[in-house]
C-alpha cells in the first residue's frame, strides 16, 4: 500500500469515529486507531493487537509479518497467472507460478512451526 493510501485509509477512519493512539505497527510503525468497537488497527495491515508483554509482541510481530507475506505472494503469484490466460504453454510463466506455490508451501510449513513453538 502506498503512503498515500495509507493516510486516505486513515482519513476514513477518523471519519468513522476510530482515535489515533500513542502505539504505532510493530510493522510499519504507523499510527494505531482505536475503532468504536474497540479494536486496534493499523491503516495499512488491519487488525493489530497489542502485546501485553515482550514475548507476546514478538509473537505478534511474527504472525503479522508471516501473513503478510502470504497475502503479497498470493497477490504476486495472481499477476501471475493472468498471463497464462494468454499463453498457456509459457513454460516461464508455468515456472514462476510453481515457484510462487513453493514459497507458499514452505512459508506454511515456516507458520506452523513457529506456533507450534510458541504454546
Ligand atoms: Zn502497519
Amino acid at each position: 500500500m502506498s503512503s498515500e493510501q495509507s493516510v486516505k485509509k486513515a482519513a476514513e477512519l477518523l471519519r468513522q469515529g476510530a482515535s489515533m493512539l500513542s502505539e504505532s505497527c510493530p510493522i510499519c510503525n504507523s499510527p494505531l486507531y482505536k475503532l468504536r468497537s474497540g479494536e486496534i488497527v493499523c491503516p495499512v495491515h488491519g487488525k493489530v493487537i497489542i502485546a501485553r508483554d515482550e514475548d507476546e509482541e514478538k509473537r505478534l510481530k511474527r504472525d503479522i509479518a508471516l501473513d503478510y507475506v502470504e497475502q503479497l505472494l498470493v497477490e504476486l503469484m495472481n499477476n501471475v497467472v493472468e498471463k497464462l490466460r494468454n499463453d498457456p504453454m509459457n513454460p516461464d510463466v508455468i515456472l514462476q507460478v510453481i515457484r510462487y506455490l513453493d514459497s507458499l508451501e514452505r512459508l506454511k510449513r515456516v507458520k506452523d512451526f513457529a506456533r507450534a513453538q510458541s504454546k
